[in-house]
């Protein structure tokens, strides 16, 4: 048996997984990254990488207090990507619109990014049409969030994975950790012919989560949640910035690919596209922009967010270890929200005082018959 040693042992290399992976080697420590299929191939490739502005990172909201976290530190995880000489993730503060129907509402929502700290502007039909004069006539008033922002997240990720390459950080594929018993509070856990020896281990499976933990708390709330795309072939600048509608959306990227997304479906780990789901999203991206019907679809796809009851993740220590921290179950916000919940994790793994109140984050809300604190749940052999 080949036996591994390393301060922290990281299961899943997806973008909280990497990006965490990347602040513990900077920092000096030995990682090694599992992951059962490829690193980076699953949610956080999948995802359209909006990343949607926040400035209370002392919030009484926890999703609030994240999101702001996160939206300080994507500039500095770029530059140290920018340090390392990584591939080039074209993040960029592109802007969106998010389109209404009816005044009252676009009003509610532009008071609520404002309470935010966000730059909310409200548009009417005039404004809309001269700022966008490919929007379809059943959009009347939009919210312009001019600080929103996105990255292109397959990049991202490879960036990410090079980045931890270059840092000694090793990343193992076809690597899947088996359900975790008590034995892993020993710092010791065997997966195939290979022993890991680890002083602190990180759980980033995203939507793998509940099944990785089977054993310890049959039915943790983490559960997958199918979204698809459909990529269409546009002109650069055809699209002025991100438009949104409610939770679909239209990312147009720099070289005129544009994301249409996406569908929210609960078929377990089933993760392919459907003709109807394409169809729907084809439709939806019609109807915003009529210009749009008339490009070609060149690719489609679909990924498994980690659904968790309230959308937010858990972050924090296992109930009932001192060396397993869980970062898990950020539904839509996982890439948005990486770069926070890499400090985060980071800092917990390594003794120190996160950098915001992680109240609201708890694992112990996901685990079966928890009432808010301790759930009772013992891990079993
Ligand atoms: C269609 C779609 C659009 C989205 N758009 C956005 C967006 O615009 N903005 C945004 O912020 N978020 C978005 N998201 C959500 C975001 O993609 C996810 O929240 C995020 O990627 C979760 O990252 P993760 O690292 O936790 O999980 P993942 O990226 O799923 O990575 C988990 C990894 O763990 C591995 N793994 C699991 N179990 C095991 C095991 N037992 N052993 C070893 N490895 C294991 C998996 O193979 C995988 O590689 C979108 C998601 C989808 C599907």
């Amino acid at each position: 048996m080949v036996v591994q040693t390393c301060d922290v042992l990281i299961v899943g290399a997806g973008v909280n997984g990497l990006t965490t992976a990347l602040q513990l080697a900077i920092r000096g420590a030995t990682v090694i990254i599992v992951d059962q299929t490829s690193p980076a191939q699953q949610a956080s490739w999948a995802g359209a990488g909006m990343l949607p502005p926040g400035f209370r990172t002392t919030s009484e909201s926890a999703e609030l207090r994240l999101r702001s976290l996160s939206c300080q530190l994507w500039p500095a995880v770029n530059r140290q990507l920018q340090e390392l000489q990584c591939l080039d993730n074209e993040f960029v503060q592109c802007g969106a619109m998010l389109l209404f129907q009816r005044y009252d509402e676009a009003q509610r929502e532009a008071h609520k990014w404002q309470q935010d700290g966000a730059v909310a502007e409200l548009h009417d039909v005039r404004s809309l049409q001269s700022r966008c004069p490919q929007i379809g006539p059943a959009w009347q008033f939009a919210v312009e969030l001019p600080e929103q922002a996105q990255v292109r997240n397959p990049r991202h990720l490879k960036s990410l994975l090079e980045a931890c390459r270059r840092l000694g950080v090793q990343i193992l594929s076809d690597c899947a950790c088996p359900p975790l018993t008590k034995q892993i509070s020993s710092g010791r856990i065997e997966i195939g012919e290979q022993r890991f020896e680890f002083q602190k281990m990180l759980l980033c499976c995203g939507a793998w989560i509940s099944e990785l933990l089977s054993r310890y708390s049959p039915g943790f709330a983490v559960q997958p949640v199918r979204g698809q795309i459909a990529q269409l072939r546009g002109a650069p600048d055809l699209l002025p910035c991100i438009l949104e509608v409610g939770r679909r959306y239209l990312v147009p990227r720099q070289d005129g690919l544009i994301l249409v997304g996406s569908t929210e479906e609960h078929v377990g780990f089933q993760c392919e596209t459907t003709e109807q789901g394409v169809q729907e999203l084809l439709r939806f991206a019609a109807d915003v922009v009529p210009e749009l019907a008339g490009l070609p679809l060149v690719h489609q796809w679909a990924g498994l967010r980690p659904g968790s009851p309230d959308e937010l993740p858990a972050i924090g220590f296992l109930p009932g270890f001192e060396n397993v921290v869980i970062a898990c179950g950020h539904f839509r916000s996982g890439l948005q929200m990486s770069p926070g919940t890499a400090a985060i994790a980071s800092a917990l793994l390594c003794g120190e005082t996160p950098p915001i109140e992680i109240t609201g984050f708890e694992p112990e809300r996901f685990l079966a018959n928890a009432e808010g604190t301790s759930s009772g749940s013992v891990p079993v052999e």
